[in-house]
């Protein structure tokens, strides 16, 4: 369902250009759970935001559902990621006055769907998050991981068929991760929703399904192995 191919980035700064992805080619699967894995500055965030169509590559095609998103207008490109794709971030990314559930409603207010339908999706999605009693209080009223699974819930009102997250627990403790990883895992075993996310922690990524190494904006791969990922140990 996503297909990346020969894939570079570079960013320009006056006369200086810096490679930050090269030549990375990858296909992810329909419901698949995905980790992009790599060190601080190998390019992750980078990768996320060209697949999330929020920037332009410098080469290459990323295909979504059999469309080459790179080829789209500004126009059509926001309209396919309002449609199609959802966003999870490390700081969360709530609005401060508005309250949980109208946060999670937001979405939908854009599509102008009618009030009660928004009411009665968004508090399903919270209940599946396990915070419908916090609907009506406010973001900062709500802890670190409380405040994620709003927008683990906001990300989800669309259908989108992928979710991204960039450092979805990067902000916090142990326990809590653990916590937000099996929501994430248990969403993706019950929806068809494809979920990449992006960690520079290997534990993290050693929970789903699939995992992508970069390495310096380079994918980690074994020739030998048919250019196959490597995983676990082999990969370090
Ligand atoms: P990661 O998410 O893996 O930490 P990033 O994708 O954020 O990595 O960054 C990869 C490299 O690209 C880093 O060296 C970073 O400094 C550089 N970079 C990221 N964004 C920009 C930008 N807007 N302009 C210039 N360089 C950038
Ligand atoms: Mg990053």
């Amino acid at each position: 369902m996503l297909r990346v191919e020969g894939l570079s980035h570079s960013f320009t700064n006056g006369t200086e250009t810096t490679p930050v992805l090269r030549s990375i080619n990858f296909n992810i699967k329909q419901g698949e759970i995905v980790a992009l894995l790599g060190s601080s500055g190998s390019g992750k965030s980078t990768l996320l935001n060209l697949m999330a169509g929020l920037m332009k590559p410098t080469e290459g095609a990323i295909y979504i559902a059999d469309t080459n998103i790179v080829k789209m207008s500004e126009n059509q490109l926001s309209e396919f990621r309002r449609k199609h794709i959802g966003f999870i971030f490390q700081a969360y990314e709530l609005i401060d006055n508005l309250t949980v559930r109208e946060n999670v409603e937001l979405p939908l207010v854009f599509q102008s769907v009618h009030p009660k339908i928004r009411k009665q999706k968004a508090m399903e999605l919270l209940t599946q998050v396990g915070i419908p009693d916090k609907a009506e209080l406010f973001p900062s009223q709500l802890s670190g991981g409380q405040q994620q699974r709003v927008s683990i819930a906001r990300s989800l009102i669309t259908e989108p068929s992928v979710i991204f997250a960039d450092e979805p627990t990067g902000n916090l403790d142990t326990k809590t991760e653990e916590e937000i990883l099996a929501i994430l895992k248990r969403l993706n075993a019950t929806m068809s929703t494809t979920f990449v996310i992006v960690t520079h922690e290997r534990e993290v990524a050693e929970q789903t399904q699939h995992i992508i190494t970069l390495r310096d904006g380079y994918l980690v791969t074994d020739p030998a192995a048919g250019g196959r990922q490597l995983i676990g140990e082999e990969a370090r």
